[in-house]
């Protein structure tokens, strides 16, 4: 949005507005509530140095705990043996998405133990 500088409200809008307002791993929907819509980054799919890392085709919505709960994923990808040239934005997000459920599984199993009533 023109005149808007902050992330939210500028750079990351557009990207946001073409997913829904939704984050690509785990669906939090921006548009339910504006707490929601708070908590929403973005993420890029591709590693420092590739050519098309900020290309915004290769940049999509994700939520913060989602943008960050596996946060050494590009350093572990060789281990991995995960691939990122030639892979869309969709198979390059249905790559990561597993590893981002793994720690959400841990935290829910954590949330479930110590923080629900
Ligand atoms: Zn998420």
């Amino acid at each position: 949005m023109a005149g808007f500088d902050d992330s939210l409200r500028g750079y990351a809008f557009r990207i946001h507005q073409r997913d829904g307002f939704k984050c690509r791993y785990c669906g939090l929907d921006g548009t339910t509530s504006f707490a929601n819509w708070l908590a929403l980054s973005w993420d890029h799919l591709l590693p420092k140095g590739h050519p098309n890392r900020d290309n915004l085709g290769f940049i999509v919505t994700a939520c913060n705990f989602c943008n960050t709960a596996d946060n050494r994923y590009f350093d572990q990808a060789q281990k991995r043996g995960l691939r990122f040239h030639g892979l869309t934005p969709e198979e390059l997000v249905a790559q990561r998405r597993p590893y981002v459920q793994r720690t959400r599984d841990n935290y829910e199993e954590f949330w479930n133990k110590h923080v629900r009533k």
